[in-house]
């Protein structure tokens, strides 16, 4: 079987994908609580799943998932980390610049925390700007909705991020502990759903309200949350993502 990520390729076989490809995928997550029930690694591990199908699908090699990112706002839940943003900007841009060295010229950034967003677009200037890199990230909970009217995936933790995360790996979600958050606004019209929003659009407000509930999850209350529901999001996903790579491979650099 051909070989899709970077880590599992001797170097001989890297310099043969290079060859006939200048394209990679790098999943980017975090390590942050996601209820009593979804694993730290919820973002990082639904990234790097996400990658992997594309890539396979694709045919795309993927770089290993980079699980540390930005979170800032939920620091008092043990075991959440964080980088600072300038930080972590120079950590994605010195991981794609290795590659950039090695003839990799397109990046799709596969992103799965809301926090790494803002980051990831900043890198994806600098790199275009220094090195004329074509790159740029998305993530599932603003691609989905856009696909499906019913899935508004707006929560954390919550019945679609469960949903996903079930279909991502079952064995480390705990059912029996998942609770309901009440829904955090600022207004009638600004809440909190895997990111803040207003009229269904994403709005950027710094805040830590969400730690103030002791739960974690926010948003859909996620026991509805099942794994066929998941699979099937991942798929939407990961189609709209080989579709969208395939487009960016026809970009004809100048
Ligand atoms: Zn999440």
């Amino acid at each position: 079987m051909k070989k899709i990520l970077t880590s599992e390729m001797s170097w001989p076989e890297f310099s043969e994908y290079v060859k006939g490809n200048d394209t990679i995928i790098i999943p980017v997550g975090v390590l942050e609580e996601h209820g009593h029930h979804n694993p730290l690694g919820t973002d990082t591990l639904i990234a790097e799943r996400a990658a992997y199908e594309i890539g396979k699908k694709a045919n795309i090699a993927v770089a290993p998932v980079l699980p540390y990112g930005q979170t800032s706002n939920i620091l008092d839940f043990p075991g959440t980390i964080t980088l600072d943003p300038f930080l972590y900007k120079k950590l994605l841009i010195a991981y794609a610049e290795s590659y950039i060295q090695h003839g990799i010229k397109r990046i799709l950034f596969v992103n799965g925390h809301g926090g790494n967003t803002d980051v990831l677009q900043m890198v994806s200037r600098t790199l275009f700007e220094k090195h004329g890199t074509f790159s740029f990230s998305n993530q599932w909970w603003e691609v989905l909705p856009q696909l499906n009217k019913e899935w508004n995936c707006a929560d954390h933790g919550g019945y679609f991020e469960t949903s996903l995360m079930l279909a991502t790996n079952e064995s480390i979600v705990d059912m029996t502990k998942a609770k309901t958050a009440p829904s955090v606004r600022l207004t009638e019209k600004i809440f909190y759903g895997h990111g803040w929003r207003f009229n269904n659009t994403r709005i950027n407000v710094p805040s830590n309200l969400y730690n103030m509930q002791k739960i974690g999850n926010v948003g859909n209350p996620p026991q509805e949350a099942n794994i066929e529901l998941g699979k099937l999001m991942l798929e939407v996903y990961v189609d709209f993502n080989v579709e969208l790579i395939m487009e960016m491979k026809k970009v004809r650099f100048s």
